[in-house]
C-alpha cells in the first residue's frame, strides 16, 4: 500500500474526538455543549454543526472554557468539510488561548493531523513534537492516547515504522487502562493501520478482527465505518477478496453516511482493487473511475486508482486509455515521491531539531553547573578575601601591640640604659656623661663646680637585719629626695650599689657643704614592712678647678668620703680641707 493511503485512512478516526460523552454538567450551556459534543461523534458533522449555530448567541456570555469547546468541535466540523484553512486558523486561535493542558493537547493534535493531510509536514511534525513535550503533564488517558496515536500515523507515513508501532503501542496501552469503548477502538483502528504500512499483514488482520469487536461498542459512526475499511483492506491484502470485498462496500456506505469524503474515497479505492483482483474488471473500474470524480482525492489514492485502471484497461486492450492512466500514474507518482521525501525530511527536521534542543538544553544545564560552580567559587574566595582581611587586621593589631610594646621596651631599655632602675637617677655611666658635659659647660662660663660623693654606712648590715627587699626600698626613697633636693642644672648619678654622686655646677665646696648639710637634715628613718630603718650617710667633697676633669674630681671626692668613713662615718669631707684635717 502506498504511504500516504494509512493517513488519510485515518484522518476520520482522529478527527472523531476522543473525548467521550460527558456526564451532565450542573450549568445550562455545559450540559448542551456535552449534547452537541455527542452528536458530533455520532452524527455526520451538519448535525452538530447546526445545533452549534444555533447555540451561538448564548456564547456571547460563555467562558473561555465553553467557548474553546465550541470551537474545538466547530474546527472538526470544518476539517471534515475539508475547509482546512478555516480549520487551521481557528485551531492556531485556539492554541494562542490560556487554556487547559488536555484542551491544548487535542487542539494541537488536530492542527498537526489536518497537516499531515495537507502533506505540509514539517508543520505536522512540529505540532506533534509540541503535543508529545506537553504529555508528561497531560491528565486524561484519552488525550494521551490520541497524541500518542497521532504520532504512530505521522511515523508510519515518514516510513518511520519501528517507532509507529512503538507509539500504537503506547497508544493502545493507555485506552486499555481507560476502559472507553471508544479509545479501545480508536487506537486498534492505529495499529492496524500502522501494522498494514509496516507489512506485518497477519498481524494487522488480527488487529482488524479485534477492532470490529471493540469498536461496536463505541457508538461512532466514523469509527464504525473506517473500521471495516480497515477489515477490508487487512483481508485484501492478506488475499481474502471475496470477504474484503463485503467489508469494502460496508465501508463505503459508512463512510459516506458518516459525511466523511475522504473516507469515502479510501474505501473505494479498496473496493476497486478487490473487484479488479476478484476478476470483476468492468465493476472494479466503475467504482475507480468514480473516485476520480471527487476534486479532493489524493495523491495516494490516485495512484492507486490510475496504475489500477492502467492494468483493467491493458487486460481490455483498451491499450490508448492504458497508457493515458500510466502517464497520470507517473505524473502522480513523481509527486508521491516528493512528498514522502517531504516527509521524511521533515521527520528527520524534527529530530535533528529536539536533537539541537536537547543539546542546546545540555549545554544550559552545563552553563548553570559552571554559573553555580563559579558562584561557590566567588563565594569561597569572598570567604578566603573576608578570612585574609580578617588575619591581615590580627596581624596588623598584634604587630601594633607588638610596636607599642616594643616602643616601650625600648624607652624602658632606653631610659635603663641612662637610669637607674630602682631609683630612677642616672646610672654611673650616664652620670659621667651628662656631669663631663655640665663641667665642661661651667668651666666655659668661668664658673666652679662641685661634686659630693655620698655613701650609706654600713648597708651591709641593713640588708642583713631588714632583709635586701628592705635595703632596695631605702635605696628607692634615698633616691627620690636626691632627685627632688638636686634638680637640674645639679646631675645625681647612683654610681654604685649604695654610693649616688652629685655634680653641681657653678657651685663652690662650700656651697657644697651646705647642701650635703641640706640631705642630711632632710634624712628620714625609711618605713619597711612594719620596721622603721634609720640610716646615715658619709659624705665626700670635691671643688673642680682650673683643667680638673671629672675622672680626677671624682677620685678626690672619693678620697674625701674614704676619710669620712675611716672617721667613723655619718660625716662630710672636703677634699681640700682633707689634709688640714688630716694632718
Ligand atoms: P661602709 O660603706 O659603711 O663601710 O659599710 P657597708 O656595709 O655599706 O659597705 P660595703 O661596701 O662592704 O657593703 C655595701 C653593701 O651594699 C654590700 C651590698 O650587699 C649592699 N648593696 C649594694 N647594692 C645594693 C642594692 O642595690 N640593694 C641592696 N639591698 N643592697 C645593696
Ligand atoms: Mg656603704
Ligand atoms: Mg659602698
Amino acid at each position: 500500500m502506498p504511504v500516504g493511503r494509512i493517513a488519510a485512512r485515518f484522518l476520520g478516526a482522529a478527527l472523531a474526538t476522543l473525548a467521550g460523552v460527558a456526564v451532565a454538567q450542573p450549568a445550562d450551556l455545559d450540559a448542551r455543549l456535552d449534547v452537541i459534543e455527542r452528536v458530533n461523534e455520532t452524527r455526520p458533522w451538519p448535525v452538530s454543526q447546526a445545533m452549534l449555530d444555533e447555540l451561538e448567541p448564548e456564547l456571547d456570555g460563555a467562558t473561555l472554557a465553553q467557548r474553546t469547546r465550541a470551537d474545538l468541535i466547530r474546527s472538526r466540523n470544518l476539517a471534515l468539510d475539508e475547509r482546512w484553512q478555516e480549520a487551521l486558523e481557528l485551531l492556531d486561535e485556539i492554541l494562542k488561548r490560556p487554556i487547559g493542558i488536555d484542551i491544548r493537547l487535542k487542539a494541537l493534535e488536530r492542527a498537526a493531523n489536518i497537516h499531515q493531510v495537507l502533506e505540509n509536514h514539517s508543520r505536522a511534525f512540529a505540532l506533534l513534537s509540541n503535543a508529545i513535550e506537553l504529555l508528561p503533564e497531560a491528565t486524561r488517558a484519552e488525550d494521551k492516547a490520541g497524541t500518542l496515536g497521532f504520532a504512530a500515523r505521522l511515523h508510519a507515513s515518514a516510513g518511520q515504522v519501528a517507532m509507529a508501532m512503538d507509539y500504537a503501542a503506547r497508544a493502545r496501552e493507555l485506552a486499555r487502562e481507560s476502559g472507553s469503548p471508544r479509545l479501545d477502538c480508536w487506537t486498534l483502528h492505529v495499529l492496524a493501520g500502522v501494522q498494514l504500512e509496516a507489512g506485518r499483514k497477519a498481524l494487522a488482520l488480527e488487529t482488524a478482527r479485534e477492532l470490529l469487536e471493540t469498536c461496536q461498542a463505541a457508538e461512532a459512526p466514523v469509527l464504525r465505518a473506517v473500521g471495516s475499511a480497515v477489515m477490508g483492506n487487512a483481508l485484501l491484502e492478506n488475499g481474502e477478496v471475496g470477504s474484503a470485498i463485503g467489508w469494502l462496500e460496508r465501508a463505503v456506505d459508512q463512510t459516506r453516511a458518516a459525511g466523511y469524503a475522504v473516507g469515502v474515497d479510501d474505501a473505494r479505492v479498496d473496493l476497486g482493487r478487490a473487484l479488479v483482483r476478484a476478476g470483476r474488471g468492468e465493476e472494479g473500474a466503475e467504482v475507480l473511475t468514480s473516485v476520480l470524480e471527487h476534486a479532493g482525492v489524493g495523491d495516494a489514492d490516485l495512484y492507486v486508482v490510475h496504475t489500477t485502471l492502467a492494468d483493467v484497461r491493458e487486460e481490455q486492450g483498451r491499450h490508448a486509455d492504458a497508457l493515458e492512466h500510466l502517464e497520470a500514474a507517473e505524473v502522480v507518482q513523481q509527486r508521491l515521491f516528493d512528498q514522502r521525501l517531504a516527509r521524511q525530511i521533515a521527520y528527520h527536521q524534527v529530530e535533528f531539531e529536539s536533537e539541537v534542543r536537547d543539546q542546546e538544553l545540555e549545554l544550559l544545564r552545563q552553563q548553570n553547573r559552571v554559573f553555580a560552580l563559579e558562584r561557590e567559587a566567588e563565594q569561597r574566595r569572598q570567604r578566603t578575601r573576608w578570612i585574609g582581611a580578617a588575619m591581615i587586621a590580627l596581624v596588623a593589631i598584634l604587630l601594633g601591640v607588638l610596636l607599642l610594646r616594643m616602643q616601650h621596651e625600648r624607652r624602658r631599655y632606653r631610659r635603663l640604659a641612662k637610669r637607674d632602675g630602682l631609683t630612677g637617677l642616672y646610672n654611673h655611666s650616664r652620670f659621667h656623661i651628662v656631669a663631663a658635659e655640665a663641667l665642661a659647660r661651667a668651666r666655659e662660663r668661668g664658673k666652679v663646680s662641685a661634686l659630693i660623693a655620698a655613701d650609706v654606712d654600713l648597708f651591709k648590715q641593713v640588708n642583713d637585719r631588714y632583709g635586701h627587699q628592705a635595703g632596695d626600698a631605702v635605696l628607692a626613697a634615698l633616691g627620690t629626695m636626691l632627685a627632688e633636693l638636686f634638680p637640674p642644672p645639679d646631675v645625681v648619678g647612683r654610681v654604685g650599689g649604695e654610693e649616688f654622686a652629685i655634680f653641681l655646677p657653678g657651685s663652690n665646696r662650700l656651697q657644697a657643704r651646705q647642701r650635703v648639710e641640706q640631705i642630711r637634715r632632710r634624712l628620714q628613718p625609711v618605713s619597711f614592712g612594719g620596721e622603721s630603718i634609720a640610716i646615715t650617710l658619709s659624705f665626700g667633697i670635691a671643688e673642680a678647678r682650673g683643667r680638673t676633669r671629672l675622672e680626677a674630681l671624682r677620685s678626690r671626692a672619693d678620697d674625701a668620703l674614704y676619710r669620712a668613713k675611716r672617721a667613723g662615718r655619718n660625716q662630710t669631707v672636703d677634699a681640700d680641707e682633707m689634709w688640714n684635717d688630716g694632718a
